[in-house]
């Protein structure tokens, strides 16, 4: 059974960060840890008696594609009344908007609570979130006052339809046509893998659509975004007459079941019904918009997953009796958490997460500043580093995540395999969290070809002179932070020296540096969580050596540092060394040797 790992959130909120400070700016003055604390209380009681129990049912039961639309699993459709009537679809919705406005640091920590419990339901309501900024930021007044209070308030929801069958990652193919009629246009194309493109938890369904107007120019300068509702609103606002749209099919796939991953057909009649978001050509742009909120959304699912994996793991190795003790002469068996491998497991995947949620809440913050922070040059550095670490937090996260489950699998041993444990679907469900939303190599190929390059890297040298300063003053009195901070020292130092090593490639050859670029973002993962580990570490021993109450919980923080340190921080050498030399290894390499 998942639980809310609140104590360790509000560690990382108030401890690591310092999310208390974004109380200082206008924008989040009735933002405090004190608050942070209630709602995620009250969020991780709605996981345990809402959201939770329906993960593994719904992944039984899964969605069900119908002649009359899709059906949700048991129990899904009052769930998500539940969310709605609780307000928490709301959280981080600006208040202009009639959201609540709390900072993203928070509903950042309330997505990884709702991934964690049931991934497959979060997904609907983070969609609609994209869908609102896209229409906040871009929508005319007309369509934000039709379409925004009803999604805010999830009466209605959202979905993004980019994909189709031959416009994956590159998005310059897309097909779908959009016909002007005066003041709409007729969309007539397939989209597929559209997630939540159809179910029956809400009123109505607001597509975004990807689709080119005739006439438009070839490549991504010629796409354009649309409105296209399931139902078109009526003058009261209600929904209306049904829009020439269908889901033709539902995908099967190998996790997230109860998540709907629709075939779309717009216009097999007379044209499905949209309207223009923004300027016509301008579509990719409005999407670009969406995209730091959504890729650090998708991001927190590999860190949610990863939490749901480690909850799996522990309680199965604090029961699981096989195997003696080693050492001991007493031949009576334990249980497996203390055989050294499994506590090394569990330690690395403890590690893991609590590093990769302290760089994911880290990023959020980053964000909230570039829109908070009272200076513009402060709030122009916030954004540079929040978007030089939105690739790396979307891509690290969720294949950590990945490593994570699996790795929770093995401490399962066969019964990691089997259904009935729940670690296989938690195992199956994460898988995709590297694939949508742009895969680890479009993470990457981000990461060094867009955000080192633009302002050549000064975002990243500012970040890591910052680390390194910090790394320097650590310490104090306690060994394992010292210990700590020295290892993340020497891999920041190894970070710095291979950001100017790519940079230097990818000014001689961008096929060279491409062929590296997801070992360094792995290089950039692992190195920053090293950074955040020692912060972590440094304000546990402050706050034990003070006498604080959560010994316990703090010495726990410790440890994990340490391993960090020992065991993962060790690997940035080996993606270092890849990136020195390992690219001539594929440029130089023959597709049809393969
Ligand atoms: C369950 C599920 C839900 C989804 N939900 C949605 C949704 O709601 N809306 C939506 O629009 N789409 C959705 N998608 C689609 C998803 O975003 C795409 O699958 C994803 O972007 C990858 O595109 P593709 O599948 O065509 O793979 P491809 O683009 O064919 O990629 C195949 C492989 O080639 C690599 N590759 C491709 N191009 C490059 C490149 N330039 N450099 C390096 N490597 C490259 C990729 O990294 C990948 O490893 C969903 C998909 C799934 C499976």
């Amino acid at each position: 059974m998942y639980r809310a790992p609140v104590k360790d959130m509000l560690f990382v909120l108030n401890d690591v960060i310092g999310a208390g400070a974004l109380a200082q700016h206008p924008r989040y003055a009735e933002f405090s840890i004190e608050l942070a604390e209630s709602v995620l209380a009250e969020a991780g009681r709605f996981a345990a008696e809402v959201l939770d129990p329906l993960n593994r049912s719904g992944d039984t039961e899964g969605a069900h594609w119908t002649p009359d639309g899709v059906r949700m699993p048991k129990g899904f459709r009052e769930a998500y009344q539940a969310l709605v009537e609780g307000g928490w679809t709301q959280l981080a919705i600006d208040t202009a908007l009639g959201g609540q406005g709390m900072p993203l640091a928070l509903s950042t920590a309330f997505e990884e609570i709702c991934c964690a419990a049931n991934m497959a339901f979060t997904l609907c309501p983070l969609l609609a979130r994209g869908a609102i900024e896209a229409l906040a930021t871009t929508g005319s007044e007309e369509q934000r006052r039709v379409y925004l209070p009803k999604l805010v308030s999830g009466v209605w929801s959202g979905t993004m339809n980019l994909t189709e069958p031959q416009a994956g990652s590159d998005l310059a193919l897309i097909r779908t046509r959009a016909e002007p009629r005066g003041d709409h246009y007729r969309l007539f194309g397939q989209k597929i893998f559209i997630t939540y493109g159809d179910h029956d938890m809400a009123e109505n369904i607001v597509h975004l659509v990807l689709a080119r107007i005739d006439g438009a120019p070839p490549g991504i300068k010629g796409i354009s975004l649309f409105i296209v509702p399931k139902r078109l609103p009526r003058a009261d606002g209600s929904p209306g007459e049904p829009n020439d749209l269908r889901c033709a099919s539902i995908e099967h796939k190998l996790g997230i079941h109860a998540s709907p991953t629709c075939v779309m057909a717009f216009g097999d009649k007379e044209g499905a019904i949209g309207y223009l978001v923004g300027e016509a050509n301008r579509g990719l742009e409005i999407m670009f918009i969406m995209m730091n909120a959504a890729r650090l959304g998708v991001g927190i699912q590999g860190v949610g997953q990863g939490e749901r994996a480690l909850q799996q793991a522990l309680e199965w190795a604090r029961t699981r009796v096989q195997g003696r003790l080693a050492g001991s002469p007493d031949p009576a068996p334990v249980p497996i958490i203390q055989h050294p491998d499994v506590r090394r497991m569990l330690l690395g995947m403890k590690a893991t997460v609590e590093s990769l949620r302290a760089l994911a809440l880290y990023t959020a913050m980053q964000l909230d500043l570039a829109h908070a922070a009272g200076d513009a040059k402060a709030r122009a550095a916030a954004l540079a580093r929040g978007e030089l670490l939105i690739p790396i937090v979307k891509a690290w996260s969720t294949e950590q995540g990945i490593e994570v489950a699996s790795t929770g699998l093995q401490v399962h041993g066969g019964m990691g395999y089997v259904e009935e444990t729940g670690i296989a679907q938690t195992f199956r469900d994460v898988r995709i969290t590297a694939i949508y939303e742009g895969t680890t190599a479009i993470q990457a190929n981000d990461l060094i070809g867009r955000k080192l390059a633009r302002d050549e890297g000064a975002a990243m040298r500012a970040l890591l002179d910052e680390a390194s300063a910090e790394l320097a003053a650590l310490g104090g009195g306690d060994a394992t932070v010292r210990h700590v901070a020295a290892a993340a020292q020497e891999a920041v130092g190894l970070l710095r020296t291979t950001t100017e090593q790519l940079m230097t490639l990818q000014a001689a050859s961008v096929p060279a540096a491409l062929a590296v670029a997801v070992p360094y973002l792995k290089l950039c993962g692992c190195v920053l969580g090293g950074w955040l580990a020692a912060r972590a570490a440094a304000r546990a021993a402050g706050r034990l050596a003070a006498g604080d109450a959560e010994a316990d919980f703090l010495r726990g923080k410790l440890q994990s540092a340490r391993f960090y340190a020992d065991q993962i921080l060790p690997q940035a050498r080996g993606w270092a060394e890849i990136c020195r030399g390992g690219g001539a290894s594929v440029v130089e390499s023959a597709a049809e040797l393969l």
